[in-house]
């Protein structure tokens, strides 16, 4: 049997929510570029507006949008050019590269990560367990390389060598514009930027479908804030909060791989997650992805990243991972406490004071903390996550307002004015501001199996009875039940069910 993963990735590209790009066209396109389809597309704008509406309009977040393209000064600036690299190794023989601690991982079938290890250490498991080439077999490797994963570009027609680069991460346009949007905003502290866009990694083995992109999206919070008083408004703010239970695979449990269990309250007191400024987003997150994007908690944990794992900027970091049987723990959220690395690389490189006043007058230069979900790994989590089959058929049992069709409707038969009807409802249904979808093509059966398999929660379908008493059945995707409700009940009904999460049962009329 093929694994979900195999199966997700094949339905994802016949059914048009992602496929590599340019590979139908130019076979030798490079790896890690998505297309996303048109299904793709609008799950994906969904992820977004439930992240706009829990977090960014909830948590007073100011969203702003900088370019993909700064000056290399900046990333000079932020260390990236210095110390954003991975670690390469080459085949002696066919001369392909790859990045080491994914070689073995991936060779040994290993679940956790290897990012830490020195050279010395990767290589001796190299040696060791006589890692093969995966493309010609070879054992003949050379040493281990620094790989630079920016993109740098020449900007106009004046430049001979480059001047900027693509950004890989959204954090620096944040940075860099945060003293204007604070004086513009007429900020306070804590000052919370945030941002959706594209980044760019020239990752040296891109792979595993949406898992590692060169090409990527990101959901990113900047919070700026004064770290001399980083509890305030959040110590209030985390108050409701302190006996929920935080998730924890700290370093010192990683060799046993056990999951604590913290209080928010234990999280703070005993240190460990230094202020609650920092506790409160942890638990923010954590219900993010399990009471929002339905992640089951048991799948959900917070790892803790060592000396050698974690971000050049990072004095604490701790990954957001979601566990999926094929795929492991993946990481899906970057939590990083960048201090004030960030502003006083600018400062330093740029001359320019960064600072800015706090309520009392006072000059500060703020401290960062920073959430940042990587938004293609957490759609393709989704899929993983809601795929379904039995004998009969295939289903997506997305959470139902992350369907990208919420309500398909069909008429039953091709004649008698069902049609006619059942566009009618269609169109209704739409003017009602839902994402309906309309076939006629096929037997009614076919059609709920189509629907099925792209996760559709609701079919509606016009039949005889629908031409005398103008009522329709609707059907629900994960029990396949069928209630019959009057059709000027429809929108509400619908509204209750892909919003409220009511059984069916519950709607019949
Ligand atoms: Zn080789």
């Amino acid at each position: 049997m093929r694994d979900i993963y195999e199966k997700v990735v094949e339905l994802a590209n016949r059914r048009g929510f992602f496929w590599p790009s340019a590979r139908d066209v130019y076979a030798g396109a490079p790896a890690g570029f998505f297309v996303y389809g048109p299904l793709g597309l609008r799950m994906k704008d969904k992820i977004i507006a439930l992240w706009r509406s829990k977090i960014v309009l909830l948590e007073g977040v100011h969203e702003i949008e900088t370019p993909n393209i700064l000056p290399i000064k900046v990333f000079e600036a932020s260390g990236h050019l210095k110390h954003f690299f991975d670690k390469l190794i080459e085949c002696k023989r066919c001369h392909s590269r790859f990045r080491v601690d994914k070689l073995i991982e991936e060779s040994l079938g290993l679940k956790e990560h290897l990012e830490g290890l020195s050279d010395e250490e990767l290589m001796r498991i190299i040696k060791e367990k006589n890692i093969r080439c995966p493309k010609c077999g070879s054992t003949k490797w050379t040493e281990i390389k620094k790989f630079n994963l920016m993109f740098t570009i020449a900007v106009g027609a004046e430049a001979n060598e480059p001047n900027a680069a693509l950004r890989p991460e959204t954090t620096q346009g944040s940075v860099i514009e945060f003293r204007k949007s604070y004086i513009v905003m007429r900020g306070r502290l804590p000052f919370i930027l945030g941002q959706v866009g594209k980044v760019f990694r020239n990752e040296i083995s891109p792979r595993r479908a949406l898992i590692r992109m060169r090409e990527f999206q990101q959901l990113e919070i900047h919070i700026f804030f004064n770290s001399d008083d980083p509890d305030r408004i959040y110590k209030e703010k985390l108050e409701p909060y302190l006996d929920y239970k935080i998730r924890f695979l700290r370093k010192e449990d990683r060799e046993i791989g056990e999951i604590v269990e913290m209080t928010a309250r234990e999280a703070l007191e005993s240190g460990y997650t230094i202020n609650s400024l920092i506790t409160y987003w942890l638990v923010l997150y954590q219900k993010f992805f399990n009471e929002s994007l339905k992640i089951p908690l048991e799948r959900i944990r917070y790892r803790e990243l060592i000396e050698g794992e974690k971000a050049h900027y990072a004095l604490a970091h701790w990954d957001l991972e979601a566990y999926t049987e094929d795929l492991g723990w993946t990481e899906l959220v970057n939590n990083t406490y960048r201090t004030d690395y960030d502003l006083s690389g600018h400062v330093k490189v740029s001359g320019n004071d960064l600072r800015v006043s706090d309520a009392e007058g006072r000059k500060i230069l703020p401290h960062l903390y920073e959430p940042s979900i990587g938004l293609d790994r957490v759609l393709f989590h989704e899929l993983m996550l809601a795929y379904r089959e039995d004998g009969e058929r295939t289903w997506l049992k997305l959470p139902r307002y992350l369907a990208p069709i919420e309500i398909a409707t069909f008429p039953l038969m091709k004649k008698d004015s069902m049609p006619e009807k059942a566009r009618q409802i269609y169109r209704e249904l739409i003017k009602e501001g839902f994402i309906a979808f309309y076939d006629e093509s096929g037997t009614i059966g076919r059609r709920y199996r189509r629907m099925d398999e792209i996760g559709t929660p609701i079919c509606v379908t016009v039949d005889h009875q629908t031409m005398e008493d103008d009522t329709v059945t609707m059907r629900d995707r994960d029990t396949m039940k069928q209630v019959r409700v009057k059709i000027t009940n429809l929108p509400e009904k619908a509204r209750k069910f892909l919003r409220e999460n009511i059984a069916i049962e519950d709607l019949q009329d």
